[in-house]
């Protein structure tokens, strides 16, 4: 089971308008795909996330040359030294190697990991409210619109980039278009401080099909997180960017969060993305996976989704929902699942269960120029 050859595959997508949350605006969307072969013609794919010219250098001198002749079946040893050099390209090199297992065994990913307890996870719609035009509340209320007119019942919506009044006001409105059957999530991108988060609770308590509040403070204050949670009207959700289970221990361990959001192509890989889903499982909080970086990392946190345990004994609500991405984005094209519904389905073919959209990354193929 030698890896032969690693072939990759870095995609830019200039957007037509930039959107952004708290953080800024994005004037791009880019993805960093890669294909492992093995010297008996197993493929796997693997996706990452960071700025092109880092990722195609690293991988051309460091990381491809690392790997050619290794042992596809020791993905553990692999990831844990890649990691040492890049934790985001060794997220992607264990998807790569989990689906050469997966085909090496003539499994599925979820028979590999021991099976599914469901065929379908639901998925909430993440929205990138901001615009930099005047009217970029009412364009934020009418992709809301159109989300809950294809199917999606949980919306996420971004707040702390704009002021209190205004953007309390664009959420009214967001409001006015959803149904009770809707659920509304907010996201502040660790903007405010404990007082002005704290505002946020009056609005919140009058609505009763909120789901959580994500990442209102800076995510190194667990003791604001703990304070702010113990009156809050409303779970508390975030750790995004946290790097491994180690470091969601702190908030679990202080009773700090509801809901950990830790995501795939941000932690030590498949394997350890898995540890602290099932760590959320120990301490009896809820996991819900971040993943707005690719649609191959969002369906390896579907399959980890499918594979968790319960939360609860609530029989339609026992499963957290994983994020879509429904942004101008044509990388979230690149796996043929639909999110009808509200739902995804899990496939159970060997592998992955899909194939990848040639056309998309032929079409998007990055010239290597220089951006920013
Ligand atoms: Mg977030």
């Amino acid at each position: 089971m030698k890896i032969a050859s690693i072939e990759t595959f870095p995609l830019f997508y200039p957007l037509t308008q930039p959107y952004g949350d708290a953080n800024g605006y994005k004037q791009y969307r880019t993805c960093f795909l890669f294909r492992i072969t093995t010297q008996s013609g197993i493929t796997g794919w693997g996706e990452c996330v960071d700025w092109l010219p880092t990722l195609k250098l690293g991988f051309e001198n460091r990381i491809i040359p690392h790997l050619i002749g290794k042992n596809a079946l020791n993905r553990l040893q692999l990831v844990n030294h890649i990691k040492k050099w890049h934790q985001r390209a060794a997220a992607g090199v264990s998807m790569a190697l989990t689906e050469i297992a997966a085909k090496h065994s003539g499994l599925s990913v979820c028979d590999l990991w021991g099976g599914r307890w469901r065929e379908e996870v639901p998925v909430y719609a993440s929205f990138q409210s901001y615009t930099d035009k005047v009217g970029w509340a009412k364009h934020s209320i009418h992709l809301v619109e159109q989300a809950l007119d294809y199917g999606f019942t949980m919306i996420k919506v971004k707040i702390g980039g704009k002021t209190f009044k205004e953007d309390l006001m664009h959420i009214l409105g967001v409001r006015n278009v959803m149904s009770e059957n809707h659920q509304l999530i907010l996201d502040a991108n660790q903007s405010y401080d404990f007082s002005t988060a704290k505002q946020w609770g009056q609005p919140i308590s009058e609505w009763n099909n909120f789901l959580w509040f994500e990442e209102p403070l800076p995510i190194n204050l667990v003791s604001d997180y703990k304070l702010l949670r113990s009156s809050f009207p409303a779970p508390i959700a975030g750790g995004e960017n946290l790097k491994n289970a180690k470091e969601f221990l702190a908030f679990l361990r202080e009773g700090a969060i509801d809901i950990i959001q830790p995501d795939i192509a941000h932690e030590d890989g498949v394997d350890g993305f898995r540890h602290t889903l099932q760590l959320s499982r120990y301490f009896g909080v809820r996991a819900s996976p971040h993943t707005f970086d690719g649609a191959l990392s969002r369906l390896y946190a579907i399959f980890a989704q499918a594979c968790l345990p319960a939360w609860s004994k609530m029989p339609l609500e026992n499963i957290e929902p994983v994020e879509w991405d429904v942004m101008e984005n044509p990388f979230n094209s690149i796996i043929p699942i639909e999110p009808g519904r509200g739902t995804a389905a899990i496939p159970t073919g060997e592998g992955i269960g899909v194939e990848l959209d040639q056309g998309i990354i032929e079409r998007y193929c990055w010239d290597g120029s220089m951006y920013s």
